[in-house]
């Protein structure tokens, strides 16, 4: 979506993708990346890592993201 110009809607930025109801932390040994793994369980990305980002207060660009309950 875009507003008016053409102008990308600024991302909401509550949206972190640390606080998606979809994400999973986990640890899985002999990852080139690490073992630490951020894994997206939405069905249409199920077993794929998240795409982030996971740096200090930087909103998610994931249009997938929904927030998960307190
Ligand atoms: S990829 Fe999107 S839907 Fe999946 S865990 Fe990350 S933010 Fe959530």
């Amino acid at each position: 979506m875009s507003r008016a110009g053409g102008q990308p809607d600024p991302l909401p930025p509550d949206r972190l993708a640390i606080e998606c109801r979809f994400l999973r932390r986990t640890i899985i040994s002999g990852r080139l990346d690490g073992p630490v793994a951020t894994l997206c369980q939405h069905p249409v990305r199920d077993g794929f890592d998240c795409v982030g980002p996971f740096m200090e207060d930087l909103p998610t660009a994931c249009r997938l993201w929904e927030q998960r309950g307190r």
